[in-house]
């Protein structure tokens, strides 16, 4: 089927402004401050509410100088500390980072390990290859054959990597670090450690396809739209309760068409391809590394395996659209998903996790 229409981009939209849209106008104690930053290619939106205005623009200042250093060293194709360590790795040798790139990659290798690897960010060189280390849309023709074959046979996984410390090894050197698939999420919960240390009691951080939220909106919650990914509308709105995160991930905002097959830049690290049959998938969870990564691995379970996952990795609020329309959501995603404007855009099949998964065991490294 054709996509209805391509203007869908970001997949979340705030919808907190929607409710003053009556005109009703809620008295505040100081003026949301509103700032916008840019850092891994996304346009990251930031709104803090009822503090004074110098205490939040300073708090802004701290976070922009903390996410511009984010996108320095977490880069995957730019130079910087992930391209200086994904170099040592290829050369077999042990490279030392600073303690918030080693806990953020315990992290990443934690949750590749319970995602049975269909989240894993060592497959960067699968990534590459596809095109999709670039600012831009990737042109031209996939990648032969042999090419897809041997960085399958490289096997590269998370689990390879040994953190000691700030020490990191990889005892696989076809192991290539893209933190694409949980950096947006890392970075929210880092930066709502930032603004609580900054006294800032309630905001919102938007960050195309990522929202997190820090207490509330006065009155009432932050309350966010899922956006439909095939029409300019939305599909549904949550109300995130205070230190929650949802992130969505779609094959709609970073992919390129060839032979009327779309490519999407996640890739199903079994077959080194682009992921098929699923458009979005939206994750709630209290973690934005979490929720970011197994939006990301769910993408990759498709539509019969993902309960499965969801349950190995431990999130219990999902929403899956497939490319036919089909839309699919856990009693828990349910509990949360308010119709906007007369009611889901279409019927929504409730599917329960299974409760006796075995939970991968995953040794630090
Ligand atoms: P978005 O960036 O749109 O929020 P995702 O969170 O799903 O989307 O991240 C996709 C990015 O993650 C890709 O651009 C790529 O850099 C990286 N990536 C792609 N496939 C995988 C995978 N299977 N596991 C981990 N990282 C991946
Ligand atoms: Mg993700």
């Amino acid at each position: 089927m054709t996509l209805r229409g391509s203007l869908a981009r970001a997949a979340l939209v705030l919808a907190a402004g929607l409710a003053l849209a009556g005109g009703v106008r809620v008295l505040r104690p100081a003026p949301d401050i509103t700032e916008t930053f840019y850092v891994f290619g996304t346009l990251l939106e930031v709104e803090t509410r009822g503090v004074p205005e110098a205490q939040a623009r300073d708090a802004m200042a701290v976070l922009g100088a903390h996410f511009r250093q984010m996108h320095r060293d977490w880069h995957a194709w730019a130079p910087g500390k992930l391209e200086s360590l994904n170099a040592a790795i290829a050369a077999g040798k042990p490279f030392e980072v600073d303690p918030a790139l080693a806990k953020l990659l315990a992290q990443g290798r934690e949750l590749a390990c319970r995602s049975n690897g269909l989240f894993d960010p060592a497959v960067g060189g699968m990534v590459e290859v596809w095109g999709f280390h670039a600012d831009t849309p990737p042109e031209g023709d996939p990648p032969a054959e042999a090419v897809l074959a041997r960085l399958l046979a490289g096997a590269p996984k998370m689990t390879d990597l040994t953190i000691a410390g700030t020490t990191v090894r990889s005892s696989n050197p076809a192991v290539q670090l893209d933190l694409g698939a949980y950096a947006k999420g890392a970075a929210l919960d880092l930066a709502e450690e930032d603004l609580q240390a900054a006294g800032i009691r309630d905001a919102v951080l938007n960050a195309g396809g990522g929202v997190q939220v820090l207490g509330d909106h006065g009155a009432r919650p932050w309350r966010v739209a899922i956006r439909d990914p095939f029409e300019w509308g939305v599909v549904g709105a949550v109300s995130l309760r205070p230190g929650e995160a949802l992130h969505t991930s779609g094959n709609y905002e970073r992919y390129f068409d060839k032979g009327g097959i779309r490519f999407s830049h996640i890739i199903d690290p079994r077959t080194a391809r682009p992921m098929r049959g699923v458009v979005s998938v939206s994750v709630l969870s209290d973690s934005g590394a979490l929720s970011d990564a197994a939006a990301t691995a769910l993408s990759v379970a498709g539509e019969k395996d993902w309960p499965r996952i969801a349950a190995q990795m431990g999130v219990t609020a999902v929403l899956m659209i497939t490319d036919d329309g089909s839309m699919l959501a856990t009693p828990a995603m349910m509990d949360r998903l308010e119709p906007v404007a007369g009611g889901f855009p279409a019927p929504i099949t409730v599917v329960d996790l299974p409760k006796d998964v075995a939970i991968p065991v995953c040794p630090a490294g």
